[in-house]
Protein backbone atom coordinates (compact mmCIF):
# COMPACT_ATOMS: atom_id res chain seq x y z
CA UNK A 1 0.00 0.00 0.00
CA UNK A 2 1.29 3.67 -0.81
CA UNK A 3 2.31 5.46 2.08
CA UNK A 4 -0.28 7.57 4.13
CA UNK A 5 0.02 11.25 5.53
CA UNK A 6 -2.11 11.17 8.72
CA UNK A 7 -1.32 14.37 9.67
CA UNK A 8 -2.55 16.44 6.70
CA UNK A 9 -4.13 13.87 4.11
CA UNK A 10 -3.81 15.48 0.13
CA UNK A 11 -7.51 14.33 -1.69
CA UNK A 12 -4.79 11.48 -3.46
CA UNK A 13 -4.54 10.20 -0.25
CA UNK A 14 -7.63 9.88 0.46
CA UNK A 15 -8.35 8.46 -2.72
CA UNK A 16 -5.35 6.21 -2.65
CA UNK A 17 -7.20 5.01 1.26
CA UNK A 18 -10.65 4.61 -0.16
CA UNK A 19 -9.50 2.63 -2.82
CA UNK A 20 -7.56 -0.02 -0.12
CA UNK A 21 -10.40 0.14 2.29
CA UNK A 22 -12.87 -0.58 -0.24
CA UNK A 23 -10.48 -3.56 -1.37
CA UNK A 24 -10.01 -5.23 1.80
CA UNK A 25 -14.06 -5.04 2.38
CA UNK A 26 -14.37 -6.78 -0.63
CA UNK A 27 -11.32 -8.91 0.44
CA UNK A 28 -13.23 -9.88 4.14
CA UNK A 29 -16.78 -10.44 2.33
CA UNK A 30 -15.16 -12.96 -0.45
CA UNK A 31 -14.01 -14.72 3.19
CA UNK A 32 -16.85 -14.65 4.89
CA UNK A 33 -18.94 -15.56 2.05
CA UNK A 34 -16.57 -18.47 1.75
CA UNK A 35 -16.75 -19.41 5.45
CA UNK A 36 -20.35 -19.63 5.39
CA UNK A 37 -20.67 -21.77 1.96
CA UNK A 38 -18.32 -24.01 4.22
CA UNK A 39 -20.39 -23.75 7.39
CA UNK A 40 -23.33 -24.38 5.45
CA UNK A 41 -22.33 -27.61 3.54
CA UNK A 42 -20.94 -29.12 6.62
CA UNK A 43 -22.78 -32.56 7.18
CA UNK A 44 -25.03 -32.92 10.00
CA UNK A 45 -26.70 -29.92 11.23
CA UNK A 46 -24.56 -26.86 13.27
CA UNK A 47 -25.41 -23.72 15.16
CA UNK A 48 -23.79 -21.49 17.72
CA UNK A 49 -26.04 -19.47 19.97
CA UNK A 50 -24.79 -16.67 22.65
CA UNK A 51 -25.63 -17.14 26.39
CA UNK A 52 -28.99 -15.93 26.30
CA UNK A 53 -29.92 -18.64 23.84
CA UNK A 54 -30.47 -16.63 20.66
CA UNK A 55 -28.90 -18.42 17.46
CA UNK A 56 -25.66 -16.51 15.93
CA UNK A 57 -25.91 -18.41 13.10
CA UNK A 58 -26.61 -22.09 11.45
CA UNK A 59 -25.70 -24.43 8.66
CA UNK A 60 -28.14 -25.86 6.12
CA UNK A 61 -28.62 -28.75 8.18
CA UNK A 62 -30.52 -26.53 10.45
CA UNK A 63 -32.51 -24.63 8.16
CA UNK A 64 -34.18 -27.63 6.65
CA UNK A 65 -34.72 -29.56 10.16
CA UNK A 66 -36.94 -25.66 11.33
CA UNK A 67 -38.17 -25.00 8.16
CA UNK A 68 -36.91 -21.90 7.32
CA UNK A 69 -35.76 -20.60 4.58
CA UNK A 70 -32.51 -19.59 5.45
CA UNK A 71 -30.34 -18.95 8.35
CA UNK A 72 -30.40 -15.51 8.44
CA UNK A 73 -34.31 -16.10 9.72
CA UNK A 74 -33.18 -18.36 12.34
CA UNK A 75 -30.26 -15.55 13.57
CA UNK A 76 -31.81 -13.64 16.97
CA UNK A 77 -34.34 -16.46 17.33
CA UNK A 78 -33.99 -18.88 20.65
CA UNK A 79 -35.36 -22.68 20.91
CA UNK A 80 -38.57 -21.61 21.54
CA UNK A 81 -39.43 -19.39 18.29
CA UNK A 82 -38.28 -22.56 16.65
CA UNK A 83 -39.30 -25.57 18.30
CA UNK A 84 -42.51 -26.98 20.41
CA UNK A 85 -41.88 -25.54 24.04
CA UNK A 86 -41.62 -29.14 25.92
CA UNK A 87 -39.34 -30.00 23.20
CA UNK A 88 -37.27 -26.43 23.36
CA UNK A 89 -37.24 -26.84 27.16
CA UNK A 90 -35.37 -30.36 27.00
CA UNK A 91 -32.60 -28.97 24.77
CA UNK A 92 -32.53 -25.51 26.47
CA UNK A 93 -32.15 -27.53 29.96
CA UNK A 94 -29.06 -29.10 28.04
CA UNK A 95 -27.22 -26.04 26.93
CA UNK A 96 -27.71 -24.35 29.92
CA UNK A 97 -25.43 -26.71 31.93
CA UNK A 98 -23.06 -26.71 28.93
CA UNK A 99 -22.52 -23.16 29.51
CA UNK A 100 -22.67 -22.82 33.00
CA UNK A 101 -20.57 -25.71 33.67
CA UNK A 102 -17.98 -24.71 31.10
CA UNK A 103 -17.79 -28.35 29.96
CA UNK A 104 -18.70 -29.83 26.62
CA UNK A 105 -21.13 -33.19 26.64
CA UNK A 106 -21.65 -35.52 23.79
CA UNK A 107 -25.41 -37.01 24.50
CA UNK A 108 -28.04 -38.94 22.36
CA UNK A 109 -31.35 -36.27 21.91
CA UNK A 110 -34.65 -37.06 20.73
CA UNK A 111 -36.58 -35.15 18.11
CA UNK A 112 -37.71 -34.92 14.88
CA UNK A 113 -36.39 -35.08 11.52
CA UNK A 114 -36.96 -32.68 8.19
CA UNK A 115 -40.37 -34.75 7.52
CA UNK A 116 -41.46 -34.94 10.89
CA UNK A 117 -40.85 -37.89 11.60
CA UNK A 118 -39.25 -39.18 14.99
CA UNK A 119 -35.55 -39.32 14.75
CA UNK A 120 -32.74 -39.76 17.30
CA UNK A 121 -29.95 -37.82 17.30
CA UNK A 122 -25.99 -37.91 18.41
CA UNK A 123 -25.36 -33.97 19.48
CA UNK A 124 -21.68 -32.42 20.85
CA UNK A 125 -22.02 -29.71 22.48
CA UNK A 126 -19.30 -26.99 23.12
CA UNK A 127 -19.05 -23.74 25.18
CA UNK A 128 -17.92 -20.75 23.31
CA UNK A 129 -14.83 -18.84 25.14
CA UNK A 130 -13.69 -14.81 24.69
CA UNK A 131 -10.49 -14.21 24.60
CA UNK A 132 -10.64 -13.59 28.66
CA UNK A 133 -11.68 -17.20 28.47
CA UNK A 134 -15.28 -16.67 29.90
CA UNK A 135 -18.12 -18.90 27.95
CA UNK A 136 -20.15 -15.95 25.74
CA UNK A 137 -22.40 -19.12 23.66
CA UNK A 138 -22.53 -22.79 22.78
CA UNK A 139 -21.59 -24.73 18.97
CA UNK A 140 -23.73 -27.83 18.85
CA UNK A 141 -23.19 -30.18 15.95
CA UNK A 142 -25.89 -33.34 15.79
CA UNK A 143 -26.01 -35.86 13.45
CA UNK A 144 -28.98 -38.00 12.74
CA UNK A 145 -28.29 -41.86 13.88
CA UNK A 146 -31.69 -42.93 13.62
CA UNK A 147 -31.12 -45.48 10.97
CA UNK A 148 -27.16 -47.30 13.12
CA UNK A 149 -30.10 -46.72 16.14
CA UNK A 150 -32.75 -49.03 14.34
CA UNK A 151 -29.77 -51.31 12.88
CA UNK A 152 -28.42 -51.74 16.75
CA UNK A 153 -31.57 -53.18 17.93
CA UNK A 154 -32.97 -55.09 15.27
CA UNK A 155 -29.55 -56.97 15.22
CA UNK A 156 -30.05 -56.81 19.56
CA UNK A 157 -33.37 -58.50 18.93
CA UNK A 158 -31.85 -60.99 16.48
CA UNK A 159 -29.07 -61.68 18.80
CA UNK A 160 -31.63 -62.69 20.94
CA UNK A 161 -33.70 -64.76 19.07
CA UNK A 162 -30.66 -66.65 17.89
CA UNK A 163 -29.34 -67.57 21.31
CA UNK A 164 -33.19 -68.29 22.11
CA UNK A 165 -33.34 -70.64 19.08
CA UNK A 166 -29.57 -71.78 19.68
CA UNK A 167 -30.43 -72.58 23.46
CA UNK A 168 -34.01 -74.57 22.13
CA UNK A 169 -32.01 -76.38 19.90
CA UNK A 170 -29.39 -77.42 22.65
CA UNK A 171 -32.03 -78.30 24.89
CA UNK A 172 -34.26 -80.25 21.82
CA UNK A 173 -30.57 -82.40 20.72
CA UNK A 174 -29.61 -83.49 24.48
CA UNK A 175 -32.86 -84.54 25.19
CA UNK A 176 -33.39 -86.38 21.93
CA UNK A 177 -29.70 -88.13 22.38
CA UNK A 178 -30.30 -88.89 25.81
CA UNK A 179 -33.79 -90.39 25.19
CA UNK A 180 -32.95 -92.21 22.43
CA UNK A 181 -29.89 -93.85 24.25
CA UNK A 182 -31.98 -95.55 26.51
CA UNK A 183 -33.83 -98.02 24.41
CA UNK A 184 -30.60 -97.78 22.23
CA UNK A 185 -28.46 -99.76 24.77
CA UNK A 186 -31.55 -102.32 25.37
CA UNK A 187 -31.53 -103.15 21.95
CA UNK A 188 -27.97 -103.74 21.71
CA UNK A 189 -28.20 -105.67 25.29
CA UNK A 190 -30.79 -107.83 23.68
CA UNK A 191 -28.72 -108.23 20.15
CA UNK A 192 -26.01 -109.46 22.03
CA UNK A 193 -27.69 -112.37 23.98
CA UNK A 194 -29.23 -112.92 20.47
CA UNK A 195 -26.17 -113.48 18.99
CA UNK A 196 -24.64 -115.82 21.51
CA UNK A 197 -27.61 -118.00 21.38
CA UNK A 198 -27.44 -118.10 17.19
CA UNK A 199 -26.04 -121.03 15.56
CA UNK A 200 -26.88 -120.04 12.22
CA UNK A 201 -23.34 -118.64 11.06
CA UNK A 202 -24.95 -116.59 7.84
CA UNK A 203 -27.62 -115.28 10.56
CA UNK A 204 -24.85 -114.37 12.80
CA UNK A 205 -23.19 -112.44 10.87
CA UNK A 206 -26.17 -110.22 10.12
CA UNK A 207 -26.77 -109.68 13.32
CA UNK A 208 -22.96 -108.96 13.87
CA UNK A 209 -23.69 -105.77 11.45
CA UNK A 210 -26.87 -104.80 12.99
CA UNK A 211 -24.47 -104.80 16.44
CA UNK A 212 -22.02 -102.70 14.65
CA UNK A 213 -24.07 -100.28 13.49
CA UNK A 214 -26.17 -99.85 16.76
CA UNK A 215 -22.52 -99.41 18.38
CA UNK A 216 -21.59 -96.39 15.72
CA UNK A 217 -25.35 -95.16 16.80
CA UNK A 218 -24.62 -95.25 19.99
CA UNK A 219 -21.29 -93.27 19.78
CA UNK A 220 -23.07 -90.38 17.60
CA UNK A 221 -25.56 -90.14 20.33
CA UNK A 222 -23.20 -90.01 22.86
CA UNK A 223 -20.70 -87.52 21.27
CA UNK A 224 -23.33 -85.11 20.70
CA UNK A 225 -24.02 -84.97 24.60
CA UNK A 226 -21.06 -84.42 24.99
CA UNK A 227 -20.78 -81.46 22.83
CA UNK A 228 -24.03 -80.13 24.00
CA UNK A 229 -22.67 -80.36 27.41
CA UNK A 230 -19.42 -78.85 26.38
CA UNK A 231 -21.44 -76.22 24.51
CA UNK A 232 -23.48 -75.49 27.69
CA UNK A 233 -20.21 -75.60 30.45
CA UNK A 234 -21.92 -78.61 32.04
CA UNK A 235 -19.21 -80.38 32.19
CA UNK A 236 -17.34 -79.60 35.42
CA UNK A 237 -13.10 -79.69 35.41
CA UNK A 238 -12.28 -82.52 37.93
CA UNK A 239 -8.41 -83.11 38.92
CA UNK A 240 -7.50 -85.43 41.32
CA UNK A 241 -4.17 -87.67 41.50
CA UNK A 242 -3.82 -90.90 39.66
CA UNK A 243 -1.80 -93.61 37.95
CA UNK A 244 -1.54 -92.73 34.57
CA UNK A 245 -0.03 -96.26 33.81
CA UNK A 246 -3.14 -97.38 34.84
CA UNK A 247 -4.99 -95.16 32.44
CA UNK A 248 -2.81 -96.38 29.68
CA UNK A 249 -3.29 -99.82 30.38
CA UNK A 250 -7.15 -99.53 30.73
CA UNK A 251 -7.04 -97.71 27.49
CA UNK A 252 -4.91 -100.42 25.83
CA UNK A 253 -7.27 -103.07 27.20
CA UNK A 254 -9.74 -101.34 25.05
CA UNK A 255 -7.99 -101.17 21.80
CA UNK A 256 -6.31 -103.58 21.59
CA UNK A 257 -8.71 -105.84 19.26
CA UNK A 258 -8.83 -103.17 16.58
CA UNK A 259 -5.42 -102.96 16.66
CA UNK A 260 -4.95 -106.60 16.35
CA UNK A 261 -7.82 -107.12 13.73
CA UNK A 262 -6.04 -104.47 11.62
CA UNK A 263 -2.67 -106.25 11.91
CA UNK A 264 -1.05 -103.18 12.91
CA UNK A 265 2.06 -102.38 15.20
CA UNK A 266 2.01 -100.33 18.41
CA UNK A 267 4.00 -99.19 20.82
CA UNK A 268 3.70 -97.34 23.70
CA UNK A 269 6.49 -95.78 25.86
CA UNK A 270 7.41 -93.64 28.29
CA UNK A 271 10.09 -91.13 28.94
CA UNK A 272 12.71 -92.50 31.90
CA UNK A 273 11.86 -90.96 35.18
CA UNK A 274 8.16 -90.55 34.13
CA UNK A 275 6.23 -90.33 37.16
CA UNK A 276 3.63 -92.92 37.97
CA UNK A 277 1.17 -90.03 39.84
CA UNK A 278 0.09 -87.36 37.95
CA UNK A 279 -2.69 -84.72 38.78
CA UNK A 280 -5.24 -83.61 36.14
CA UNK A 281 -8.75 -84.73 34.88
CA UNK A 282 -8.36 -88.48 34.35
CA UNK A 283 -11.88 -88.27 32.72
CA UNK A 284 -11.07 -85.79 30.43
CA UNK A 285 -7.49 -86.94 29.37
CA UNK A 286 -9.26 -90.48 28.93
CA UNK A 287 -11.51 -89.11 26.47
CA UNK A 288 -8.69 -87.66 25.06
CA UNK A 289 -6.55 -90.35 24.18
CA UNK A 290 -9.10 -92.13 23.73
CA UNK A 291 -9.63 -90.34 20.53
CA UNK A 292 -6.17 -89.91 18.73
CA UNK A 293 -5.49 -93.50 19.28
CA UNK A 294 -8.78 -94.39 17.54
CA UNK A 295 -8.61 -92.21 15.13
CA UNK A 296 -4.90 -93.31 14.68
CA UNK A 297 -5.93 -97.16 14.43
CA UNK A 298 -9.18 -96.14 12.14
CA UNK A 299 -7.04 -93.87 9.49
CA UNK A 300 -3.81 -96.49 8.87
CA UNK A 301 -4.15 -99.31 7.14
CA UNK A 302 -0.70 -100.61 7.29
CA UNK A 303 2.13 -100.10 9.48
CA UNK A 304 2.64 -98.50 12.94
CA UNK A 305 1.51 -96.42 15.32
CA UNK A 306 3.40 -95.22 18.43
CA UNK A 307 2.24 -93.04 21.64
CA UNK A 308 4.98 -91.65 23.37
CA UNK A 309 4.45 -90.39 27.03
CA UNK A 310 7.27 -87.38 28.22
CA UNK A 311 7.25 -84.97 30.85
CA UNK A 312 8.65 -81.55 30.99
CA UNK A 313 9.29 -78.24 32.43
CA UNK A 314 10.64 -79.58 35.60
CA UNK A 315 8.14 -82.12 35.82
CA UNK A 316 4.94 -79.54 35.10
CA UNK A 317 3.39 -80.49 31.96
CA UNK A 318 2.72 -83.62 30.14
CA UNK A 319 3.45 -84.23 26.83
CA UNK A 320 1.89 -87.20 24.59
CA UNK A 321 2.47 -87.95 21.31
CA UNK A 322 0.05 -90.33 19.04
CA UNK A 323 2.10 -91.05 15.81
CA UNK A 324 0.68 -93.23 12.88
CA UNK A 325 1.81 -94.24 9.37
CA UNK A 326 -1.70 -93.50 8.13
CA UNK A 327 -3.43 -91.73 5.22
CA UNK A 328 -2.10 -88.33 6.50
CA UNK A 329 -3.75 -85.00 6.59
CA UNK A 330 -3.28 -82.34 3.57
CA UNK A 331 -1.39 -79.37 5.27
CA UNK A 332 -4.69 -76.43 4.32
CA UNK A 333 -6.92 -79.05 6.66
CA UNK A 334 -4.76 -79.01 9.26
CA UNK A 335 -6.75 -76.35 11.20
CA UNK A 336 -10.23 -77.44 10.22
CA UNK A 337 -9.94 -80.88 11.34
CA UNK A 338 -10.45 -79.52 15.10
CA UNK A 339 -13.70 -77.94 14.27
CA UNK A 340 -17.37 -79.08 14.72
CA UNK A 341 -18.74 -81.73 12.67
CA UNK A 342 -15.68 -81.44 10.59
CA UNK A 343 -14.01 -84.37 8.84
CA UNK A 344 -12.23 -84.52 5.79
CA UNK A 345 -14.23 -86.08 2.55
CA UNK A 346 -11.55 -87.10 0.73
CA UNK A 347 -11.74 -90.13 3.67
CA UNK A 348 -15.34 -90.06 3.58
CA UNK A 349 -15.75 -91.80 0.82
CA UNK A 350 -17.96 -94.62 2.97
CA UNK A 351 -14.51 -96.05 3.85
CA UNK A 352 -13.72 -94.60 7.81
CA UNK A 353 -16.80 -94.16 9.56
CA UNK A 354 -17.11 -90.75 11.98
CA UNK A 355 -18.73 -87.37 12.52
CA UNK A 356 -16.13 -85.09 12.69
CA UNK A 357 -17.16 -84.38 16.56
CA UNK A 358 -14.28 -86.22 18.18
CA UNK A 359 -11.31 -83.95 17.29
CA UNK A 360 -13.05 -80.64 18.40
CA UNK A 361 -13.91 -82.55 21.73
CA UNK A 362 -10.47 -83.59 21.92
CA UNK A 363 -9.27 -79.43 21.52
CA UNK A 364 -11.86 -78.36 23.60
CA UNK A 365 -10.92 -80.64 26.44
CA UNK A 366 -7.10 -79.73 26.33
CA UNK A 367 -8.21 -76.08 26.58
CA UNK A 368 -10.21 -76.36 29.00
CA UNK A 369 -7.54 -77.93 31.03
CA UNK A 370 -4.66 -75.19 30.32
CA UNK A 371 -3.30 -77.30 27.08
CA UNK A 372 -2.38 -76.99 23.55
CA UNK A 373 -2.53 -79.61 20.89
CA UNK A 374 -0.64 -79.35 17.44
CA UNK A 375 -0.71 -81.54 14.14
CA UNK A 376 1.78 -82.84 11.92
CA UNK A 377 0.45 -84.12 8.89
CA UNK A 378 1.20 -84.98 5.43
CA UNK A 379 -0.90 -86.36 3.09
CA UNK A 380 0.41 -90.50 2.82
CA UNK A 381 3.19 -89.91 5.10
CA UNK A 382 0.97 -90.59 8.56
CA UNK A 383 -0.05 -88.12 11.17
CA UNK A 384 1.44 -86.79 14.48
CA UNK A 385 -0.93 -85.83 17.19
CA UNK A 386 1.31 -83.61 20.02
CA UNK A 387 -0.37 -82.26 23.03
CA UNK A 388 0.59 -81.06 26.28
CA UNK A 389 -1.29 -80.51 29.71
CA UNK A 390 -0.04 -79.34 33.23
CA UNK A 391 0.10 -81.51 35.59
P1 LIG B 1 -14.09 -88.46 13.01
O1 LIG B 1 -15.19 -88.97 13.87
O2 LIG B 1 -14.52 -88.17 11.62
O3 LIG B 1 -12.85 -89.27 13.12
P2 LIG B 1 -12.53 -86.37 14.23
O4 LIG B 1 -12.97 -85.03 14.70
O5 LIG B 1 -11.89 -87.25 15.21
O6 LIG B 1 -13.81 -87.02 13.59
O7 LIG B 1 -11.55 -86.16 13.01
C1 LIG B 1 -11.89 -85.22 12.01
C2 LIG B 1 -11.22 -85.60 10.70
O8 LIG B 1 -9.81 -85.40 10.81
C3 LIG B 1 -11.39 -87.05 10.32
O9 LIG B 1 -12.60 -87.26 9.65
C4 LIG B 1 -10.21 -87.27 9.41
O10 LIG B 1 -10.48 -86.80 8.12
C5 LIG B 1 -9.13 -86.38 10.03
N1 LIG B 1 -8.23 -87.15 10.93
C6 LIG B 1 -8.25 -87.18 12.27
N2 LIG B 1 -7.25 -87.95 12.76
C7 LIG B 1 -6.59 -88.43 11.69
C8 LIG B 1 -5.44 -89.29 11.51
N3 LIG B 1 -4.79 -89.82 12.54
N4 LIG B 1 -5.04 -89.56 10.24
C9 LIG B 1 -5.70 -89.01 9.19
N5 LIG B 1 -6.77 -88.21 9.29
C10 LIG B 1 -7.21 -87.91 10.51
Amino acid sequence: MAEFNVQSPTEHDLKQRVEYLQQRVQQLEEQVHCLNSIISHIPGNIYWKDKSGKHLGCNQGIVELSHFSSSADIVGKTLFNILDTAHALEIDKVDQRIMATAVPETLEEHGFDKHGNPAVYLSKKTPLFNEQNEVIGLLGMTFDITERKQAEMALAQAKMEAELANQTKTEFLQNMSHDMRTPLNGMLGYLQILILRERDKQKRQVLDEILASGRGLLKLLNEIIEVMSLQSGKLPIKLSEFNIKTLMDELMHLMWPSIKQKGLKFTLSYQEDFPAVITTDSSRLFRILLNLISNAIKFTLQGEIRVELSCHDQGRSLQVMVKDTGIGIPADKHTQIFENFSRLSASYQGIYKGYGIGLHIVKQFITDLGGQIAVNSELNQGSAFTFSLPI
